[in-house]
């Protein structure tokens, strides 16, 4: 087995799963909501697709995807299913994996019959003309018949205050909005004019903030990709805002997706997104605020805002530096994202628990400035 950079290693003989084999490389006219793309993450642990993950990073959420044949109409420049990305949608990556397409009733089997370890399940909605109404579908489809909540991936540009009701009506649990950037300037030039794209800050944030107005405070998640260009101050400020609308952040450690507009944009530090992993605990946790952080002239993290033997308690534990997302059983993230925002040579968000060796490494890149 060689894991290589994405902490996945795919058998290359015995699919035990052979009647999904069609599925995998017959894909061409199959669209949502009779199919959907599955990560592939997802599909391992749904015995869909054979393999075995790095440290045996076991996944709780089982993340699926819209998929259209003529895909994603958005433009977001860090993004591998981008309209201006070369290639076929089918045929594009996503956080750097493939998503397998799988029939909508073969996930929702393969999901009953590990029950025992799947937790919680995620619509990721697209830029596309019929991802609402399919949405709709899924959910209904998903409420009734899975045994675990259903997360949705909200796309603000297509939806009305109307939707974000019907969700909640349909039996949605909670429902996520991927900002992504920390700033207004960020967000436009890489998800907005700067990539003729349709996308709105002012949009999402509406969105964010009608989000918890229906589902309720800590039911509301905001995706936040650290290190495009953002200073820590900056990310700090707006996972305050975040907290202040009632939502908590989920991070990810920005990691280039070849064939993006943003492919040569380096990673950030390891010491910045430690930094902001630790913030962002202290603030979603209500163990401290953005206003009493305190900030060197480059916008770094000097000072956590609370007592030091408090943060070293949250470095001691390891929580904080865990995958952020939408809970499960625990209030760990059942939505754990195997090596998604990092090779697992260079672990960004842990998967699992971390070892006595992740800690003293964390430690260790948290005072690189
Ligand atoms: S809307 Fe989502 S899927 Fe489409 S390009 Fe932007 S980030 Fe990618
Ligand atoms: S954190 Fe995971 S489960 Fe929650 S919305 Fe994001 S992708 Fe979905």
């Amino acid at each position: 087995m060689n894991y290589q950079e994405t902490g996945i290693a795919i058998a290359d003989t015995d699919l035990e799963t052979i009647h999904f084999e069609e599925n995998l490389n017959n894909h061409a006219a199959e669209n949502s909501p009779e199919y959907l793309k599955i990560s592939l993450a997802a599909a391992m642990t749904l015995g869909m697709v054979p393999g075995l993950f790095y440290r045996n990073a076991c996944l709780h959420c089982v993340n699926v995807l819209l998929t259209y044949d003529d895909g994603c109409r958005a433009n977001c420049a860090y993004c591998g299913l981008q309209k201006s990305r070369e290639g076929n949608y089918n045929d594009k990556s996503f956080i750097r994996v493939d998503w397998p397409a799988f029939k909508t009733e073969d996930i929702v089997k393969t999901t009953l019959a590990k029950k025992d370890v799947v937790q919680r399940i995620c619509i990721s909605m697209i830029t596309h003309e019929n991802a609402k109404e399919d949405t709709f579908t899924l959910l209904q489809n998903f409420t009734k018949n899975l045994h675990c909540p259903t997360s949705i991936l909200l796309t603000p540009t297509i939806l009305k205050h109307s939707d974000i009701d019907k969700f909640k009506e349909y039996g949605a649990d909670m429902v996520t909005v991927a900002l992504d950037c920390a700033t207004p300037e960020l967000f436009d030039e890489y998800r907005g004019s700067g990539v003729k794209g349709p996308h709105r800050w002012d949009k999402y944030n509406d969105t964010l903030d009608y989000s918890v107005s229906v589902f309720g405070k800590n039911k509301v998640g905001c995706h936040l990709v650290v290190g495009l260009g953002e200073t820590e101050k900056e990310m700090v400020f707006r996972m305050q805002d975040v907290r202040n609308k009632g939502a908590r952040s989920h991070l990810f450690s920005f990691y280039q997706e070849k064939g993006s507009k943003l492919d040569s944009h380096p990673q950030c530090p390891a010491g910045q997104f430690r930094r902001v992993q630790v913030a962002r605990h202290i603030i979603d946790y209500d163990m401290g605020n953005a206003e009493d952080m305190k900030f060197d002239a480059q916008g770094k993290i000097v000072d956590f805002g609370i007592p030091f033997k408090d943060v070293a308690m949250i470095v001691e534990t390891g929580t904080a530096f865990r995958t952020t997302g939408c809970p499960g059983k625990s209030e760990i993230s059942a939505c754990n994202r195997p090596f998604g925002d990092s090779s697992p040579r260079n672990i960004r968000s842990f998967p699992f628990e971390l070892n006595a060796s992740d800690i003293s490494r964390v430690r260790k890149e948290l005072l690189e400035y």
